[in-house]
């Protein structure tokens, strides 16, 4: 039974809000019908857990909501002055990437290429948990003086020239760098060469650097797709340099190791903190932590998140150049260019309500529509920035643009369809033969052997209608649609 369920004031087909007190402004919530009986009380009452936490102003549940830590994913949770580093999460700016290719989708109709193109992928970009440059051949190389300049610099363009990577990827990023609050650029680097020497961890440091330019395990992937143009959206998506008909890369990946080791370390002193102060934890729940961005431990978090951040950027900056230089191998000659980078697991400093204002975007992706003022000056002024959403294979992915009505979201969107079964209940419910006969009804292939269970299109929710609710919702148009040909999994 779903109590919390019941108590939703639906304001349109795709729009309602949840009310949580009588001094507290009402959760937004995000989604048809169908799309609301997928959250469950536990998703709603990690909801209302956080719009009551200290120092929130609001909060969003999206289409792809479910069971989180603290928060749930697919939430956006704001605030004018407190950082919450466990709706943030374990991977520090966890993005999307599109990569658009000038190639004909046709070039990638035979098997025997495509299988070519994910070998040349695959020797260039390792997969799978703790694996790093030294596990595929044809890596690029990051050591440590290299690694910290990633981390403190994020995508400048001397890391950018070192890496061979083209500096004009910068501007197709949501944030090629991040800085220290205080906007000194001596903070991170004195921070990180800290936590080198008083936490000893420089070791560790060094290791995870040679994570660069890797995909990682569980739900990372690269996928090729073939983009089809809306075709009421043509202008759009010239602006975005899409190419109707054409081959794209999407990546989906984070900070890997280096961001996990540093969020655990501040969740970790965080939760000694409070413990120490005797200070409770919202809904007594140590995931809840915060701290003030004005104290110190506020401080401290942002300079760790600005560095995982920036190794996230560089990370996906750097497994576009070698997926590029991959299908080069491929098809010599061939040209791409980065579409977008984006997160979906950051704070951002936004205007909101007329101030500026924290927005935690925890498995939810920033949906600025044109002339947002902090598009001003940037390529997607005129048009709004391109949003990509993963789907799943079997149904495909969206880019999409923000439409004014994206005010009501705190300027957000899903981050996908969202899963619908747990990794457990996936691996007991669906058939591994289905899935495999699935994909391969659809023409499309994978690296791996046996497509992981937990993984399956039928482990999200139905994507058709999240989209639904976020055109229902009028948050955002779809610009193109990217259908799978082959994937790259753990
Ligand atoms: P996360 O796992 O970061 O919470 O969300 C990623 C989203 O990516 C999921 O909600 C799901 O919709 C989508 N997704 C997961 N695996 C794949 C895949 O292999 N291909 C595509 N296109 N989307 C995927
Ligand atoms: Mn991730
Ligand atoms: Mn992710």
């Amino acid at each position: 039974t779903n109590l919390i369920q019941e108590q939703l004031q639906i304001t349109g087909e795709a729009t309602a809000t949840l009310p949580v007190g009588p001094e507290t402004s009402p959760i937004t919530v995000i989604g048809t019908e169908s799309i609301r009986q997928t959250f469950g009380d536990q998703t709603f009452q990690q909801a209302i857990n956080s719009r009551l936490a200290p120092g929130v102003s609001h909060v969003v549940l999206n289409p792809d909501a479910h069971l989180g830590y603290g928060a749930p994913v697919g939430c956006v949770m704001v605030s004018p002055d407190h950082v919450y580093p466990g709706p943030v999460g374990v991977d520090i700016k966890c993005s999307m990437s599109l990569l658009q290719m000038d190639l004909e989708a046709s070039e990638l109709e035979s098997k025997k290429v495509r299988r070519a193109v994910i070998r040349a992928i695959c020797e260039r970009v390792p997969t799978g948990a703790g694996r790093g440059q030294r596990h595929v051949p044809k890596s690029r190389s990051v050591k440590s003086r290299l690694g910290f300049q990633v981390a403190t610099e994020g995508a400048s363009k001397s890391v950018l020239k070192n890496l061979g990577i083209p500096t004009h990827w910068a501007d197709a990023c949501e944030d090629a760098s991040h800085s220290a609050p205080d906007g000194r650029t001596e903070t991170l680097a004195e921070r990180l060469e800290w936590i080198g020497r008083e936490r000893d961890k420089q070791k560790r440091l060094d290791t995870k650097y040679r994570q660069l330019g890797s995909y990682g395990g569980g739900n990372h992937f690269g996928e090729a797709e073939a983009v089809q143009v809306d075709q009421q959206q043509t202008g759009v998506a010239s602006q975005f340099g899409l190419k109707d008909g054409c081959v794209a890369f999407l990546s989906h990946c984070g900070s890997r190791g280096f961001g996990h080791d540093l969020a655990m370390m501040q969740f970790r002193a965080l939760k000694s903190l409070f413990q120490e102060r005797g200070q409770p934890f919202p809904a007594n729940d140590p995931q809840l932590a915060y701290a003030h961005v004005d104290s110190p431990e506020g401080q401290q978090y942002l300079c760790d998140m600005a560095m995982g951040a920036n190794f996230a950027t560089v990370n996906h900056l750097l497994i576009n150049a070698l997926v590029l230089e991959a299908f080069q191998e491929v098809f010599p000659g061939a040209q791409g260019d980065l579409v977008y980078f984006i997160s979906h697991n950051i704070a951002r400093q936004e205007p909101i309500d007329g101030q500026a204002q924290w927005v935690h975007r925890k498995g939810a992706t920033r949906a600025l529509p044109a002339n947002h003022p902090q598009l001003q000056g940037s390529r997607f002024e005129s048009t709004g920035h391109p949003i990509l959403l993963p789907g799943n294979p079997r149904d495909g992915s969206s880019v999409m643009v923000a439409n004014a009505g994206a005010d009501k979201s705190a300027y957000s969107v899903n981050h996908g369809a969202g899963r619908r079964l747990s990794r457990t209940k996936a691996k007991k419910q669906l058939s591994q033969q289905a899935i495999d006969q699935g994909l391969l009804d659809q023409d499309i292939i994978s690296n791996c052997r046996q497509y992981p269970r937990d993984e399956a299109p039928d482990a999200y929710k139905d994507f058709q209608e999240v989209l639904r609710s976020v055109k229902q919702a009028d948050l955002a148009s779809q610009v193109a649609h990217l259908r799978a040909r082959f994937v790259i999994k753990d």
